[in-house]
């Protein structure tokens, strides 16, 4: 148990939350998260809007506990999805990629509690003036959709909370409770974890890619696709491939056609580990095994205090 205020605004045992990460988190992970004491949030991007509230309504079933949906704001159908949520009864919604300003009134009209991801201070002023409760720092470690700016988490995470008054979760490498411990020295509440919860039974992801992740190695993964949406993915054969484009200086239509529609789920979902875009964070070099969810955040808070004992001597 903490008490802080992210464990206040969410009510959740401890400050850790499973990023919403689309193809790998559905209602399994949220709720086995969720019932280990943190805060688990189903990844809305890769659902059609009748599949997001299949997942909804399971998790609920599947937890007393709350959780929470990951919305991009580049998603299609987004209005559906927010209506699904207010309907439903969801009671946090982390929205990322778009302007914080455009859902976030209505969303808190509904009483939602409302969380952006933002990848700068600038950005993170933007979310405490559109009326977030809270905002996730992500910086330049972190796996899928990434900032231009390649700000890291250690530089970013102190400058977002001089910037804000409201909670910072700090996102972006961690993967262990020594992580944890130092982004909360960095002025962070909360830390948001998404790479160590594919390497989780309950990631929807398919094992081709977890054991794939269970195999990279530093210097793995790389942000890639600057000129359309920036992401961090494994250096894999698709990925050679928009290098070589990117290399002769292709035009972002040249680049479209390249990444072509669905590579996430070719590669995370189906397992196609040569044609498919595999996103995944720098940290998942740390990991090897697949592992129960709830064992995950038992193990990933106990360090964590571990830690904070030792620096306090
Ligand atoms: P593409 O345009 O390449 O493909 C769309 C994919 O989304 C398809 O696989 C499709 O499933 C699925 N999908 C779900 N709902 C819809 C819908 N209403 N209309 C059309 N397609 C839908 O997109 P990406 O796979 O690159 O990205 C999908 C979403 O995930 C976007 O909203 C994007 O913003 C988000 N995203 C988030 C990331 C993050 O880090 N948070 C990283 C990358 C993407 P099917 O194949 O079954 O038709």
């Amino acid at each position: 148990m903490m008490k802080n205020r992210i464990t206040e605004l969410f009510g959740t045992e401890i400050p850790i939350i499973q990023a919403g990460m689309i193809w790998n988190s559905g209602w399994r992970l949220a709720s086995a998260v969720a019932n280990a004491g943190g805060l688990g949030l189903i990844g809305a991007g890769s659902m059609y809007p009748e599949v997001l509230r299949e997942h909804i309504l399971k998790c609920q079933k599947a937890t007393n506990k709350p959780f929470g949906v990951n919305l991009p704001m580049l998603y299609p159908d987004i209005d559906k999805h927010i209506n699904s949520i207010i309907e439903l009864g969801v009671k946090i919604v982390f929205t990322s990629a778009g302007n914080p300003a455009t859902w976030t009134g209505k969303l808190k009209d509904h009483g939602i509690t409302v969380v952006h991801v933002v990848s700068s201070s600038k950005f993170a002023k933007k979310a405490e003036d559109s009326g977030c409760n809270a905002v996730v720092a992500e910086g330049f470690e972190a796996g899928g959709h990434n900032g231009r700016e390649e700000t890291t988490t250690l530089v970013l995470v102190p400058m977002v909370a001089d910037a804000v008054k409201i909670p910072v979760i700090a996102a972006g490498g961690i993967g262990s409770g020594r992580a944890i411990a130092a982004v909360m020295a960095l002025g962070a509440e909360g830390a948001q974890i998404g790479s160590r919860f594919v390497l989780s039974h309950e990631s929807s992801s398919h094992i081709n890619f977890k054991n794939a992740v269970a195999e990279t190695k530093e210097g793995d993964t790389v942000l890639s696709l600057k000129k359309l949406n920036p992401v961090r993915l494994v250096k894999n054969k698709f990925y050679e491939q928009v290098k070589e484009a990117e290399d002769r200086g292709a035009d972002t239509a040249e680049l479209k056609e390249i990444l072509g529609r669905a590579r996430a789920k070719k590669g995370m979902f189906e397992g196609d580990l040569d044609e498919g875009e595999l996103e995944i964070g720098q940290v998942a070099a740390a990991f090897k095994d697949i592992r129960p969810a709830a064992e995950i955040v038992r193990e990933l808070w106990e360090e964590c205090l571990e830690v904070r004992k030792k620096l306090c001597i």
